[in-house]
Order: C-alpha cells, then sequence, then structure tokens
C-alpha cells in the first residue's frame, strides 16, 4: 500500500473478486475521501465577489502578508465532501452500538421534537424570567422527577457531563467537611473504577487510594472497613459496578463510610440498570450524578452534549451549586446568588444554567415511559444483557459466577493460544458491521470485552448480533486466526496508528512541498 506525504494510504484495497482494485479508488459506494485542502485548490471558489478595493486597513500593521491557503471549492464539492465523511460514521442510528458502561440506546424522535419547539429551543439564558416561565417550569419538574427517583431531596442540574457531576458532587463533599473544620486528604476508589472518579478526585486535591475487588469482583468490604479513617474524605463507588454486577454489601459499605465521618459518592452513570427499581437514597448515597445522556436516552458522543445532574442527600444539600429554580406564589424563580436560601453553597460550575435541549429531551424521554414504563426501562436492559451473556458464555468466557445486570462482562481466556487479542477480535467485529464493544475495560479483568445492549434494542437484532460474535469465537478457536490479525479487511482504512495519532496529533495541514522543504 503506497502512502501519501501525510501517512495516509492513497491506494484502495482490493475491490473485487479477483482482487483487483477499482479504477475510481473506492470500493463501491464506500468512496475514496482526501482531506478537504487535498480536494481544493487556489484557483476555484464557491462565491463570487467583487474586488472590492481597501482603503483604509483597521488592522494596525497586522494584515496577513501571505496567501490563506484556503482550499476553493464549489458548493456541491463542500456539501459531498462532509456527507462522504459522515456515512464513515457508525452511530446508533446505524446499528447496534454495544459500548459497555456508555449507554447507547436509542433516541427517540419524539424527544428531538420537543426540543426544537420555539419556546425551548429559540431562548436566551439572559432573557428576563418572566419571559421564559415555561422552561424554568420544565426544569423544576426535571428536578422533580429525578429527586423522586432516586429518593434524595436535592438536585443540581448545571454539570454538563457525568464527569462534571462528579466534580460537583466532590467539591460539595469538600464544602461540607470544610464547614466540619477538616477537608481530609483521601479519596477511595475501588479497583474497577471509571478513569474519570480518580481523575476527579485527583482534580479536587485529594489523594486518590485503591480498594481491592474480591473474587466475586464486588469490592472487598473487609479492605474497605480496614482502610477508612479520620483522613478519608469519601468513597467513589458505581452501582452496578463496571464489572455489571450489584454490590450486595452496599448499605453495610454505606454504613461504615458515615460512620468513619466519610461521604459516599455513587457513580450514577449506571443508573440504566436501577431506574425505578432502587432508590440511590435508601442505599445511604450522599452524591450521585446522573448521566442524562445514558440513563434518558439524550444524545452523546459526537451526537450531542452531556448533562450530568447531581442529586444530593440531605446532609450535602445546603452545599449543592447555585443556580437552582424555586417556585413561588408569583411562578418560577432562578436562585442565581448566594442568599439566605443558599449561604453555604460552594458557588456556581457552569456560565448558565445547564444544557436545556438535554433537559428538554430527558423529561420527554420519562414522561412518555411513566413510572411504570421506566421501570420496565431497568428490567429490559438488564434481561437483554443477560440474553447476551447466557447466549455466548459457551463460546466466550464470564470471568464471574451468576447473572448480570445490564452489562455482560468477557475476559480473554477463551482467545488463550489462539494468537487472537482481544484488539483482533474487535477488529474482526468491523467486518462483520458491528461497533465494537468495550475493550480492556474494566481493567480487573485481563482483555476485557463489557457488552451493554440497552432495553431499546430488539430480540432480533441482538440474534443478530449474538449470531456473528458467537461465528468470531469459533473461528478464533478453530485457528482462523488470519481472519483477525489483519482485520477490518471490509473497512476503508485499517489498524491507524491511534497511540500516534493521540500523542503526536497533525491538527494543521501543510501542503507536500511544505513538508518536503523541512524534512
Ligand atoms: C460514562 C461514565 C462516566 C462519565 O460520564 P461522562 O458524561 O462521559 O463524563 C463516569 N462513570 C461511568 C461508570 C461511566 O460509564
Amino acid at each position: 500500500m503506497s502512502m501519501n506525504t501525510h501517512g495516509r494510504p492513497t491506494q484502495p484495497v482490493a475491490a473485487n473478486a479477483d482482487g483487483a482494485a477499482s479504477f475510481s479508488g473506492n470500493r463501491g459506494l464506500d468512496l475514496q475521501e482526501p482531506l478537504i485542502f487535498e480536494l481544493g485548490s487556489n484557483t476555484r471558489t464557491g462565491v463570487d465577489l467583487s474586488d472590492e478595493k481597501i482603503t483604509k486597513s483597521y488592522l494596525g500593521g497586522l494584515e496577513r502578508t501571505q496567501p490563506i491557503n484556503l482550499p476553493g471549492l464549489s458548493e456541491p464539492e463542500v456539501v459531498r465532501h462532509f456527507t462522504r465523511l459522515s456515512r464513515k460514521n457508525y452511530a446508533i442510528d446505524m446499528g447496534i452500538f454495544a459500548l459497555g458502561s456508555c449507554t447507547m440506546k436509542h433516541n427517540p424522535r419524539l424527544n428531538e421534537k420537543m426540543a426544537r419547539l420555539p419556546g425551548f429551543g429559540d431562548i436566551h439564558p439572559l432573557q428576563p424570567q418572566s419571559s421564559v416561565q415555561g422552561a424554568l417550569q420544565l426544569m423544576h419538574t426535571l428536578a422533580h422527577w429525578l429527586t423522586t427517583l432516586t429518593g434524595m431531596p436535592a438536585v443540581a442540574m448545571s454539570p454538563k457531563a457525568g464527569a462534571h457531576g462528579e466534580l460537583c458532587g466532590l467539591m460539595a463533599i469538600r464544602a461540607a467537611l470544610v464547614a466540619r473544620g477538616n477537608a481530609r486528604q483521601v479519596v477511595l476508589c475501588p479497583e474497577s473504577a471509571h478513569g474519570t472518579n480518580p481523575a476527579t478526585a485527583a482534580f479536587c486535591g485529594y489523594r486518590v487510594e485503591d480498594i481491592p475487588a474480591n473474587a466475586k469482583g464486588r469490592v472487598d468490604l473487609e479492605a474497605l472497613k480496614a482502610r477508612l479513617g479520620p483522613d478519608v474524605a469519601a468513597i467513589m463507588l458505581t452501582n452496578p459496578n463496571t464489572c455489571g454486577m450489584f454490590e450486595p454489601d452496599i448499605k453495610a459499605i454505606a454504613d461504615a463510610v458515615h460512620a468513619a465521618g466519610a461521604f459516599f459518592y455513587c457513580d450514577g452513570a449506571n443508573y440504566n440498570a436501577l431506574v425505578g427499581k432502587v432508590r440511590p437514597g435508601d442505599l445511604g448515597v450522599d452524591a450521585m450524578h446522573i448521566n442524562l445522556h445514558k440513563t434518558f436516552s439524550t444524545p452523546h458522543g459526537g451526537g450531542g452534549p452531556g448533562s450530568g445532574p447531581v442529586v444530593f442527600s440531605e446532609a450535602l444539600a445546603p452545599f449543592a451549586p447555585i443556580p437552582t429554580v424555586i417556585k413561588n406564589a408569583d411562578g418560577y424563580h432562578l436562585i442565581e446568588e448566594e442568599n439566605a436560601e443558599s449561604q453555604t453553597t460552594f458557588g456556581r460550575m457552569v456560565a448558565f444554567h445547564g444544557q436545556m435541549g438535554m433537559f428538554v429531551r430527558a423529561l420527554t424521554y420519562m414522561m412518555s415511559h411513566g413510572a411504570d414504563g421506566l421501570m420496565q426501562v431497568a428490567e429490559d436492559a438488564v434481561l437483554n444483557a443477560n440474553y447476551i451473556l447466557a447466549s455466548l458464555k459457551d463460546v466466550m468466557t464470564a470471568p464471574y459466577e451468576g447473572p448480570c445486570m445490564h452489562e455482560a462482562l468477557f475476559d480473554d481466556s477463551f482467545l488463550k493460544g489462539t494468537g487472537v487479542t482481544t484488539l483482533d477480535f474487535a477488529k474482526g467485529m468491523i467486518d462483520e458491521g458491528f461497533h465494537p464493544m468495550t475493550m480492556y475495560f474494566p481493567l480487573v479483568v485481563h482483555g476485557a470485552m463489557l457488552i451493554e445492549p440497552t432495553e431499546t434494542e430488539s430480540k432480533a437484532t441482538l440474534d443478530q448480533f449474538i449470531h456473528s460474535l458467537r461465528g468470531l469465537a469459533k473461528a478464533a478457536v478453530d485457528g482462523d486466526a488470519n481472519r483477525f490479525t489483519g482485520a477490518p479487511y471490509f473497512a476503508p482504512l485499517a489498524r491507524l496508528d491511534e497511540t500516534r495519532a493521540a500523542r503526536q496529533p497533525i491538527l494543521s495541514y501543510k501542503e507536500p512541498e511544505m513538508l518536503q522543504a523541512a524534512e
């Protein structure tokens, strides 16, 4: 395969049955796509502007002296370029997206319709509150659903993602501890924690210590009790945990943490497994973020911004951030400043009030499901994951005994001696037309593969997915390593140097001549 000066292949992989390339370089409707700079030229333009004579410059000598070198293209060329690129994306609207821990569920179209209503979509956060009463009411109603579902008395709506919610929770915990006279030094995170947990604690100035997992993939309660002491500010625990298992000792964990004067932060990213079934407030949780973009179906990843409201216990509620929405006799109001009602708040995390578009989508999802429907969300999510676990565990290997919650965890023992790694297996899935599951996470099992189907997939879709994975697992064990080690064969590009791309990203385009001159 020959490469251009940017290290990108210029020759397509063989396209037809005889192994010959097509004349165009395309593979059927899978079109080759160069960079827009490679497509464009300085001699073309999509607009006609008259040569306006500039008589006076206001740039104070900072005028550009060299050509700007933006690619010149016609309008259809630009539209086609970005449309072709968009078709290379895998998306939840194209197929099952079984990334464990990410809860990639279908985003109902009704949510989109509601979010585009002018009263929600066309308003500005600096408008007078009297002119946006409907939007404030929506925030107030959503807050009510969140506190009711979780059994927690207060909620901060403004955090803009799960990790931002973690920061919000820990800042409230720190403020509560400081009010008691000592912020303490340590935050405990179980071995299986999501990477954002220790990162948040460190960002908040805490030292992070691991709590080991036991043989069943759960928190080792005795190890936790032994470590608790007057220097521990909080534990950050995910339930169900990132192995997809319920923590059966959760009440005992909460009691032990509270007895040591510490707080219990629950990472609520996996709330999809519990919504409507269990109230985290009843488990002794002090703070928990809820990923609206996971549990309540608002788009995420490239599809939209996240939203991570945080619910608080009685003990932490006074320290929650502003703003909050309250209701009194003459309507809905935003509390935006510290005042008598919010004296001990730790302050403000974002410029305005949170992700309004996501609030509308999440509340639409809740109201269209109703209380009974939300309970069924959790039941069906757990059922789908167990269907996958039960259908694959004779050909793949599950590290822990028994049923799972909303996601099914496998390790790489079934690949032992086959010459196929977890990464190869994932690349093989791309040839089957599936986005791979979450790989190498959680770290507590070797070569992890974590599959979360969500409740929104039909049995027919799950059966197709299972059929392909069974085929791949058998092929690996039967010695067909080639199927994997060169995969993906059917993607336009394969096995890019992902580490180098992350470590040394090339973010600006240089003409090939400029690159050669630099060498
Ligand atoms: C997704 C996730 C997070 C982080 O949420 P973001 O919205 O991506 O910041 C934290 N913990 C767990 C377990 C998650 O799955």
